[in-house]
């Protein structure tokens, strides 16, 4: 990895939600980071190419890559490596599908699987895409905004790393956090399963990186209740997922989680069953 294109892709980080400002990258700076490959020029993509795009980058990765790559991370804190993994499952079961305006389909998004790139190609700045992979393990993923470029630029950009191995330390990690979600209290929530995570000190992350950690497991249909299940045998487009009345800051499926609903051992199993 190359240190200073690195450090110049962290610093690649919106500072202004209200007017989508960046802090400022030199030329210079984004030729460097540019030819290590963690930034790109900007693409116009429409719902449909992006949608090529990702059957193309799925093609190139499968369960084994992302699930090691996800147990990895857990050690090494390689964000990226664990965003690979929601991005595999939510398009696991994706309808290839394309999309045209009509009269009667005029609508904000795409109503087969909810993207919003769909009046027009629009511009994507892939850079910032890949601030989020490196900074938070899946954010822009999980993240109730769905677009198709997302999956396919995290798909394309996995399909790139090399495979790594977990070793006993992710192993360890990963059982422990297992173990805290099956030792919860019945009325627990997902915000206390976060708190009992960061108390146990398991692994080093922020509040954030534990909350996306755990959207993850419950794409994965692992953190899952009776009320909301995940990714792994259906693709359920935004419009679709079941919502509480609840506010709350978890996206769908964790939020509708309490203890007593405890883990769905067919799911860890499913996806990580060899390493346990
Ligand atoms: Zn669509």
């Amino acid at each position: 990895m190359d240190k200073e294109a690195l450090k110049i892709l962290l610093n690649y980080k919106r500072i202004s939600s209200k007017t989508y400002s960046f802090y400022q990258i030199t030329a210079e700076e984004f030729e460097i980071a540019k030819k290590a490959g963690l930034m790109f020029d900007n693409i116009v993509l429409s719902h449909n190419q992006a949608i090529d795009w990702l059957f193309e980058a799925k093609s190139k990765v499968d369960k084994e890559h992302v699930t090691a790559l996800f147990l990895a991370s857990l050690s090494s804190n390689r964000l990226e490596w664990r965003s690979g993994l929601p991005a595999y499952v939510l398009s696991s079961h994706f309808p290839s599908h394309q999309y045209s305006k009509t009269d009667e389909n005029n609508s904000f998004y795409c109503p087969i699987c909810g993207d919003m790139l769909i009046d027009d190609p629009q511009e994507i700045d892939l850079s910032f895409y890949n601030y989020t992979r490196f900074t938070s393990g899946g954010e822009m993923v999980i993240d109730d905004r769905f677009e198709v470029s997302r999956l396919a630029f995290c798909l394309d950009q996995h399909s790139r790393l090399s495979k790594v191995a977990p070793n006993q330390d992710d192993i360890t990690i990963f059982k422990n956090i297992i173990d805290t979600i099956l030792q919860s209290g019945e009325d627990d929530t997902p915000n206390d399963l976060e708190k009992s995570i960061a108390s146990k000190k398991l692994f080093k992350s922020n509040h954030w990186q534990r909350r996306f950690l755990l959207e993850i497991l419950s794409f994965c249909n692992i953190i899952e209740s009776p009320r909301a299940t995940g990714y792994t045998s259906k693709f359920i487009p935004p419009n679709k997922r079941y919502r509480d009345d609840h506010v709350s800051e978890w996206h769908y499926p964790i939020r509708l989680w309490r203890g007593q609903d405890g883990i769905n051992k067919a799911a860890l199993n499913y996806w990580f069953g060899e390493y346990l």
